[in-house]
């Protein structure tokens, strides 16, 4: 298996083989071509994505508000004019950050990986890579890598005189897992 933080990119298939069986048909015995499936990975590369990284990894995450690995790189701070902040996040597989609003909205752009997005009362939507988020102020959300995937996002939080972040209660296991399903 892959370690952490690491994603398979290439992978080379066997072609399907033929073999040929002899059968009895008619008191005859006869040869009859049988496609066999050989489809099993002979080669699997490994490469670590953080190479291919926009920005390092920054800080981790504080653990009262994510549950799981996840990394947390400030790339503007908050300051008396442009009143935003944004950070480059990156989730671990399976790391998640707790239910949250931001009084002032925020704007996720996903830029690796798959992850997932959810808005109380409504069904988790599945993001990728070239993803733009949209999450209006006060709205109870979370965010978070997908099962098997790192998800990196871009998260800006603009109008941080309302406030930036309200955090709320962990995203359960059974609600993550559900996210699966959509
Ligand atoms: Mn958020």
């Amino acid at each position: 298996m892959p370690a952490p933080g690491h994603n398979v990119v290439d992978t080379e298939r066997r072609m399907p083989g033929f073999e040929i069986f002899t059968f009895l048909f008619d008191n005859c015995y006869q040869p009859v071509v049988i496609q066999v499936p050989l489809c099993h990975i002979n080669k699997i590369t490994i490469m670590d994505t953080s190479a291919n990284a926009i920005f390092p990894k920054g800080a981790s995450a504080p653990a009262d508000y994510f549950t799981g690995t996840a990394w947390v790189n400030t790339l503007v701070p908050n300051d008396a004019i442009l009143h935003s902040v944004i950070a480059n996040v990156i989730f671990e597989p399976g790391a998640r950050n707790n239910w949250h609003t931001h009084p002032g909205g925020q704007l996720l752009i996903v830029t690796d990986g798959t992850g997932y997005y959810q808005e109380k009362g409504k069904p988790a939507q599945l993001i990728k890579k070239g993803d733009l988020i949209s999450i209006l102020p006060d709205v109870v959300h979370w965010h978070g890598a997908s099962h098997d995937s790192e998800l990196t996002h871009i998260a800006i939080n603009p109008n941080t005189k309302n406030g930036a972040s309200v955090w709320l209660d962990r995203v359960t296991n059974e609600e993550y897992n559900s996210a699966r399903k959509g």
